[in-house]
């Protein structure tokens, strides 16, 4: 999922300076259940932000509302009928969610509330690890399925660096050595051998380094001429 958390309130306070009216949209999907943007948070931000501006003499109106899925224009189509009344949106949706709106709805101030982190795992209840980086160039197959690139702060490819002390990563004495668990895993495996092969350096353009990047799938793309 797509972990994501809020911003600090005095900050998104002063995103909000001179709004009189806000929509606060929430975003049914991973910002829920990593408790950043879901109905939940967007009722206790909502709350906070009256109380808050309240106080401070500058009182800003704010109805809440969540879409299923902000990164989707579908889901935000209904929001439209409404915008008219309203100063800005508060997004509680991760980047896209926040992109999605601004593109859909361009003559609106969109404002985000939350800070996009990772693509993540929930490790325990309240814990959320980073696990993928969008490489574009999965090696999870070599690698006894640990991500060398998002869980070794090195982003090593062939093997350790050496630095690691029981298990433990030299960079961050909190994360296990994603190399010691990778090398732990292919044992397991019976693959330890394939460890062996020295892998080519690794093209990074199919990463963030290559630029923008998107997928276009002709397959099931709607010809131009049924979208007219
Ligand atoms: S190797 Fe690349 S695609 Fe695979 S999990 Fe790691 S970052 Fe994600
Ligand atoms: S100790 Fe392990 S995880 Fe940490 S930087 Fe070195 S190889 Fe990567």
């Amino acid at each position: 999922m797509i972990v994501a958390e809020q911003k600090p309130l005095d900050e998104i306070k002063s995103m909000l300076k001179g709004c009189k009216k806000v929509l606060a949209v929430g975003c049914g999907t991973c910002v829920t259940v990593c408790f950043a943007g879901g109905k939940q948070e967007v009722g206790i931000l909502s709350a906070s932000l009256r109380m808050s501006t309240d106080l401070d003499g500058e009182a800003i109106s704010i109805d809440e509302t969540i879409v299923q899925r902000q990164c989707e224009e579908e889901y935000n189509a209904p929001l439209e009928a409404d915008l008219e009344q309203y100063d800005a949106i508060l997004s509680l949706g991760c980047g896209v969610g926040v992109q999605s709106l601004a593109q859909q709805f361009p003559g609106k101030r969109i404002l985000p509330a939350l800070n996009t982190k990772f693509m993540g795992y929930p490790s325990e209840q309240g814990v959320w690890e980073e696990r993928c980086q969008g490489c574009g160039n999965c090696v999870l197959h070599l690698t006894g399925g640990i991500c060398p690139v998002s869980r070794c702060p090195k982003s090593l490819f062939n093997g350790p660096c050496g630095g690691s002390q029981s298990g433990i990563c030299e960079v961050d004495q909190e994360t296990e050595c994603a190399w010691h668990l990778i090398c732990e895993n292919q044992i397991r495996l019976g693959l330890f051998e394939e460890m062996m092969k020295i892998q080519p350096a690794k093209d990074w353009s199919s990463a963030r380094d290559g630029g923008h990047r998107k997928i276009v799938r002709e397959d099931v793309r709607i010809p131009d001429v049924e979208k007219a």
